[in-house]
């Protein structure tokens, strides 16, 4: 299921611009910009544009997208500075639900990485 932008989400209105991000990447499906609580040195999150609640949700109409977004990780964490494998590396998290950890309720991959320790993760 996915649809046009939810008025109450907080990721809709990033992505309409109402709410300001510093933004990571930009293309036609996909907004990627910085969490603005970072767990760890890097933290940026991976969002598609249509309002999709979580992983939940996707489905075969979905398979194109998040392709994209876990072969653009990283190449993003890179260029926002994780090492590189193995030594460096990165942590990709979907949280998904109430008891999956999930806050906010458009689909998004967390990306984290960056010399330890984190805040947390
Ligand atoms: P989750 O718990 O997986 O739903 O994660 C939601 C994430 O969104 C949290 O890590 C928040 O810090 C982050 N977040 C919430 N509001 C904003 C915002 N306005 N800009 C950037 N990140 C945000
Ligand atoms: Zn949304």
């Amino acid at each position: 299921m996915s649809s046009a932008a939810d008025p109450a989400c907080i990721f809709c209105k990033i992505i309409e611009g109402k709410i300001p991000s510093r933004k990571v990447h930009e293309d036609e499906e996909l907004l990627v910009f910085h969490d603005i609580h970072p767990w760890a040195p890097v933290h940026f999150l991976m969002v598609p544009k249509a309002h999709v609640p979580s992983l939940a949700q996707v489905g075969p109409e979905h398979e194109a997208l998040l392709g994209r977004m876990l072969t653009l990780a990283p190449k993003l964490a890179l260029q926002e500075g994780c090492r590189p494998y193995p030594d460096g590396g990165y942590r990709v998290v979907i949280n998904t639900g109430a008891e999956g950890g999930q806050e906010v309720r458009h689909l998004h991959v967390h990306v984290m990485g960056g010399p330890r320790p984190w805040l947390k993760g």
